[in-house]
């Protein structure tokens, strides 16, 4: 899922100076997991824009708004609000804000109202962790299923730096070094061998952005 947290107020309040008549769209999914999207959140910041002078006119909260079929049909529902608004103001991760303004025949300005932090799990405890940078080339198989790409401070494909100090990154030493886990992990699986292999450094061209991938 994709993680997002909200903005600072007075950022958002910032974004939307000039403007006096906003529509909120918020995200089903992965903002409403993260607390920043979701039906709670938009009656906050309604509630915030509203101490501002402003008007919100309406709102929705579609599944996914990065899928166009999904957000246009819940902005087709709004269209008389939508038609009066000046601003939308969009509580989800950047594909999802990208999303609104590509499908709003409108025009209005599209606003974020949340920072897009990583692509993430969410473990048993309800922690978001970070494991994969979507590098377009996975080397989850060569290393026990433990990302260096993204566990590493330093993305090294070939061992440990120097600095690893008693199984901690010298980058953050509250952080278990990558390459300590991936070694435990291989060693766990008798497959120590496998680090004898002098890795290729990666083909960053796999990861050139931006994507554009047809089903
Ligand atoms: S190697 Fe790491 S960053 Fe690349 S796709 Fe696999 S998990 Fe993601
Ligand atoms: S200490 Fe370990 S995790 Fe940190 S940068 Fe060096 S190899 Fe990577």
């Amino acid at each position: 899922m994709i993680i997002t947290e909200q903005k600072p107020l007075v950022e958002i309040l910032e974004s939307l100076k000039g403007y006096s008549k906003i529509f909120l769209v918020g995200c089903g999914e992965c903002a409403t997991t993260c607390k920043t999207g979701g039906k709670d959140e938009i009656a906050k910041l309604q509630k915030v824009l509203e101490e501002d002078h402003k008007s919100v006119l309406g709102s929705c909260i579609p599944s996914a708004p990065c899928v166009a079929a999904q957000i246009k049909v819940e902005l087709a529902k709004n269209t008389q609000a939508l038609r009066q608004s000046e601003a939308v103001l969009v509580l989800a991760c950047g594909l999802g804000v990208q999303s609104v303004k590509d499908n709003n025949r409108m025009g209005q300005v599209v606003m974020p109202a949340c920072n897009t932090l990583c692509g993430a799990v969410m473990d048993a405890q309800g922690n978001f962790l970070e494991k994969c940078s979507m590098c377009g080339e996975c080397v989850l198989g060569l290393f026990a299923g433990i990302c260096p790409i993204t566990l590493c401070a330093k993305g090294l494909l070939n061992g440990p730096c120097g600095g690893m100090n008693k199984g901690k990154c010298e980058v953050d030493n509250q952080r278990d070094c990558a390459w300590v886990l991936i070694y435990q992990e291989l060693e766990k699986k008798n497959k120590l061998g496998e680090l004898k292999n002098i890795r290729a450094p990666k083909d960053y061209k796999k990861a050139l952005k931006p994507h554009k991938i047809s089903v």
